[in-house]
Parts: structure tokens; C-alpha cells; sequence
């Protein structure tokens, strides 16, 4: 550890930024359900889906919440879906792994976003089959801003990862397009692998796409019991996030030990 956060003492910086991840998770929960149904997601308060009323902010915080009240609407009842403090859970973990793994600078900052990020392409890819647009475009703007002061792969790099990332998985669902008369990947994906390629650099897409396409593959044979059907309706973006995330978290420690077999 070379540096904190806010001059705290290492257990508070830690547990600052795991509670600013928490938060950003619980704004990740209003994403991962407005963003796919085209929902405005800066105006308009929370409100329970069931009875309309609006959540207090002290029926707002992230985790402690949804515990305090049983998982339940304090008006009404309805339950409130155990996903909802998971990914408030996962956002504080994305923070508290990305300062841990990188520090606290722009490289873990950024690492812990693009974990953020991955976790609502992830979750929202597998709900309705699809990558929103302005996550992947608020990705490539921030990895780009982030190569720009020092993190990642260097401004060059990342620009050079953004177009590879894209271009790649454009080449292949093209050529997946003409060999097998549908599309195995959409515009979605290009756009998710051009934020990768942002944050992490040209060299990390081929292991991305491998390590996305492999686990979708497994995941394929495992539910259709030994047979590839409809893989067209796999949920690619999740794979590949996932792929994406351990790339980012292990990559050289991976490329060492598979380079290393030889
Ligand atoms: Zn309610």
C-alpha cells in the first residue's frame, strides 16, 4: 500500500470506499431496473413498485435497510427481492477489491468502476438480453479519462483497446452472421468489449472474448444437457463480463501461468 484515501488510516479508507461501493451499488439497483426499460434514472425518488409510496432515505440505506425491515415495504409489505441488497453487497466488494488490488489512485478507483460496471452489464444481459448503451458509453468515456491520468494501459493503449475490443466482436458477429444466417452477438457486445478494451488495453480482448466464449460454451452444454441449442439466446454480454473481470483481476498472473505450461 502506497497511499489512502482522504489521509484516513488504512481500516477507515477501507471502510470508506467499501461504503461509497455500497452506494453505488444501491444507485446500480436503480439502473439495472430503469436502464432496460428506458426509465429515466436521475429524476424521481425510489418508490416501492408495489404500493407507489416513496422510500424515506433512512428505508434507503444500502444493505442495513432491507435487514432492519425483514426485506419488506414499511407501507405495504410487499417483499423487496433479496438482489437488491446483493448488489448493494457487490458494490461495496467491487471498491473494497479494486483499492485493495490497485490502491488507492486512479487504477484501483477505476478498477473497482469497471467491476461496478461488469456487475450491471452482467445482471442486466442475463435478465433482458441486452447491454444499455449508456453504460458502455459512460465506461469508454471514463477509461479513456482514467488512461488519460495514469491508470490502466497508458491513453494510447486504451483508445488502440477501445477500437480493437469493438472492432473484434463486430468482425466476428459479422463473420458468425454470413457462416450461420443469424447473429451470435449484438451491437451490445461491441459496445461493452470497446469499454474493456478501454480500461484494460488491446492485448486483454482476445483473452476476454476466449474466456467469455468458453464459459458461455460450458454454460450452453450444461443447460441444454451435452447439446449447443439455442445459443443464440445466450446472454454473451455476461459471460464476457465476467471473463472481463477476471482478466482484470488476475490477467498477468493467468497469461504468466499459461506462458509458463510451455
Ligand atoms: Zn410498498
Amino acid at each position: 500500500m502506497t497511499g489512502t484515501f482522504l489521509d484516513l488510516p488504512p481500516w477507515a479508507a477501507l471502510a470508506a470506499a467499501t461504503v461509497l461501493g455500497a452506494c453505488c451499488g444501491s444507485f446500480s439497483n436503480v439502473l439495472i431496473h430503469r436502464l432496460p426499460r428506458n426509465l429515466g434514472v436521475v429524476k424521481g425518488r425510489s418508490f416501492c413498485p408495489q404500493c407507489g409510496k416513496q422510500i424515506a432515505w433512512f428505508d434507503n440505506v444500502p444493505v442495513l435497510s432491507w435487514a432492519l425491515l425483514g426485506g419488506k415495504c414499511r407501507h405495504c409489505s410487499a417483499r423487496i427481492p433479496a438482489r437488491y441488497p446483493l448488489v448493494e453487497l457487490a458494490g461495496a466488494a467491487c471498491a473494497a477489491v479494486g483499492v485493495l488490488r490497485f490502491d488507492y489512485g486512479p487504477e484501483g478507483w477505476g478498477a473497482a468502476l469497471l467491476l461496478l460496471l461488469l456487475v450491471n452489464v452482467a445482471l442486466i444481459d442475463w435478465e433482458h438480453m441486452i447491454i444499455p448503451h449508456t453504460l458502455t458509453v459512460v465506461g469508454m468515456v471514463a477509461g479513456l479519462a482514467l488512461a488519460a491520468v495514469g491508470a490502466g494501459p497508458g491513453l494510447d493503449r486504451a483508445i488502440l483497446g477501445l477500437l480493437v475490443g469493438a472492432g473484434v466482436v463486430l468482425a466476428v458477429s459479422w463473420g458468425w452472421k454470413l457462416a450461420r444466417g443469424m447473429m451470435g452477438m449484438g451491437f451490445g457486445d461491441v459496445m461493452l468489449m470497446g469499454m474493456v478494451g478501454a480500461f484494460l488495453g488491446p492485448w486483454a480482448v482476445p483473452a476476454v472474448i476466449f474466456g467469455g466464449a468458453l464459459a458461455g460454451t460450458v454454460w450452453a452444454l450444461a443447460a441444454g444437457r451435452g447439446r449447443l441449442e439455442g445459443t443464440a439466446k445466450l446472454p454473451f454480454g455476461t459471460f464476457l463480463a465476467g471473463a472481463a473481470a477476471v482478466v482484470l483481476l488476475g490477467g498477468n498472473e493467468l497469461a504468466a501461468w499459461y506462458l509458463g505450461r510451455f
